[in-house]
């Protein structure tokens, strides 16, 4: 069975503890590889190497940090079905998601970084004839990037290649959950020849590995994407070290349908921004609000179609909804519909584990989940559950459906739906959430600011902001006389 090497100083190396985790493929709850079970010292190395190729990283021109990314993305798009299966057999996500949006977003990020960076240009500021002021924007060091399993490839490459494109070096850590993909990377980098030290990653646990890349005293910045509760942890170490920080975390987005919406582009929509990854996007729409007039017919036709997702073995092409990520990750989404149960919910659809037969009888799959009755306040309405699971509640008032829209922790992410252009610009303005959408749900221009907002983060990754964020301004003042 293959053994994940780390990537460090530009090479695949082996764990000197020799101390492995277990792989699990969770569409057939078993194990298929082994992780690396790093630790400090293997942190150290990573970090070791990452500030030696920093100096010289730093100022290789623009144009050629440009063609060491573009080659990369080359080289995710050449081995896009073998990165796809892999990634579908280490997540459980179905393969054709893999190759239609996880693999190529994760070349687009590689384009996107890699040509950015040619036109990502500093300010001056006169001050008439008395001084000019310019801004350097110098590469913050060594960069720890630290990423979540649910989209794997997608995510890491989305703080690397920015990270990289702006001059930084990296040392970065997969989910141990899901470490294939990266390791494939690495191997991509090696072939696009990319200068040793340059990118570092180490695989391992988050309390080891990602606990000793947040607080080491040469790492000056931390992107981290991943759970609340980890994030408010990395924040207490990295704040009193004042190290740069980009928090993206959970989410409990709202759904909002008004009764005048495009209705049949709206249940489609709401289908996959539902379901979709197995419901395990931090972007997906979990608490689902329709307008009374309209509920009761949403509520036939979505349990409807709902019932009608295939739940199956994620390399099938007929699958919608292929295994969640693990036994304990099934295992927590599966408590919550307990407890929507216990808070007086009714599941419309679903609610149980699905045994797929044969060699996935073993698999962590669970049948697409409706559950209605609970009023916004419950539990159930204010966690994260981040599984196939949503609940769809009638709304009166435009007033009503914000307040609860609104009465989470979180503010990832929205979705209203509306016909009424002054309705739509209104309720953009006083949901607080990072990003609205306006009857469409997922659809990415990798120019535009991404993030959330209180317990969903601090910081904004995506467009120049993530220039911004892996450089550090400092003015310059010249005096002209
Ligand atoms: P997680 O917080 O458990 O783990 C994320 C990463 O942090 C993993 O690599 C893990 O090993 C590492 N980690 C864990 N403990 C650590 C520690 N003490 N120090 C440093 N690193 C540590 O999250 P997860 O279960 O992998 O991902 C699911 C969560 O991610 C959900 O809450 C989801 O909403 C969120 N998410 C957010 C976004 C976003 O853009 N806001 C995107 C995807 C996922």
């Amino acid at each position: 069975m293959l053994h994940i090497k780390n990537y460090i100083n530009g090479e695949l190396v082996e764990l000197a503890s020799k101390k492995y985790i277990d792989n699990i493929d969770p569409s057939r709850g078993k194990v298929y590889s082994y992780i690396p079970d790093s630790d400090e010292k293997d942190v150290e190395l990573a970090i070791t190497a990452a500030k030696v190729a920093f100096p010289a990283w730093s100022v290789t021109p623009k144009d050629v940090r440009s063609k060491y990314l573009l080659k990369i993305a080359a080289l995710i798009e050449r081995d896009l079905n073998k990165l796809a299966l892999a990634e579908s057999i280490d997540n459980g996500k179905p393969l054709k998601l893999a190759k239609t949006v996880d693999i190529p977003r994760a070349a687009a990020n590689f384009h996107f970084y890699g040509t950015g960076i040619l036109h990502y240009a500093a300010h001056t500021h006169s001050m008439e004839d008395t001084a000019i002021n310019y801004t350097l924007r110098q590469p913050v060091g060594v960069a720890g990037c630290i990423s979540p399993w649910n989209l794997p490839l997608y995510l890491f490459t989305w703080k690397i290649a920015p990270a990289l494109a702006a001059g930084c070096t990296v040392v970065a850590k997969p989910s141990e959950v899901t470490p294939m993909t990266a390791y494939l990377l690495s191997e991509l980098c090696i072939e696009a020849g990319l200068p040793r030290g340059v990118l570092n990653i180490v695989h391992g646990l988050g309390g080891k590995v990602g606990n000793a890349i947040v607080a080491h005293k040469e790492v000056p910045l931390i992107s981290f994407t991943g759970g609340t509760k980890t994030g408010a942890h990395i924040a207490s170490i990295a704040a009193p070290m004042f190290k740069k920080l980009s928090l993206e975390l959970g989410g409990k987005n709202p759904n909002v349908i008004f009764a005048d919406c495009d209705y049949d582009n709206m249940l489609h929509t709401t289908i996959h921004s539902s379901f979709q990854n197995q419901g395990q996007i931090c972007l997906c729409g979990s608490r689902v609000f329709v307008e009374k007039s309209i509920y009761d017919k949403f509520k036939k036709d979505f349990v409807e179609q709902a019932k009608k997702l295939m739940v199956g073995a994620p390399l099938d092409d007929k699958t919608k909804v292929g295994a969640v990520v693990s036994k304990p990750h099934m295992e927590k989404v599966l408590n919550y519909v307990e407890l929507a149960k216990q808070e007086g919910g009714t599941v419309l659809c679903g609610g149980k584990q699905a045994n797929i037969g044969g060699e996935f009888s073993e698999g962590y799959y669970i049948e697409p989940t409706i559950i209605e009755g609970l009023s916004y306040n419950r539990r159930t309405n204010q966690e994260e559950i981040f599984g196939p699971v949503v609940t769809i509640m009638p709304f009166d008032t435009e007033e009503e459906v914000l307040m609860w829209a609104n009465s989470t922790v979180y503010g990832l992410a929205s979705t209203v739906w509306t016909q009424d252009l002054t309705k739509a610009h209104r309720m953009a303005q006083n949901i607080h959430a990072g990003i609205v959408w306006i009857n469409c749900w997922l659809l990415r221009d990798l120019r535009t600011p991404f993030g959330g907002v209180k317990s969903s983060g601090v910081g904004r990754e995506g467009g120049f902001e993530a220039f911004d964020f892996f450089t550090e301004p400092k003015n310059v003042c010249i005096k002209l006389k």
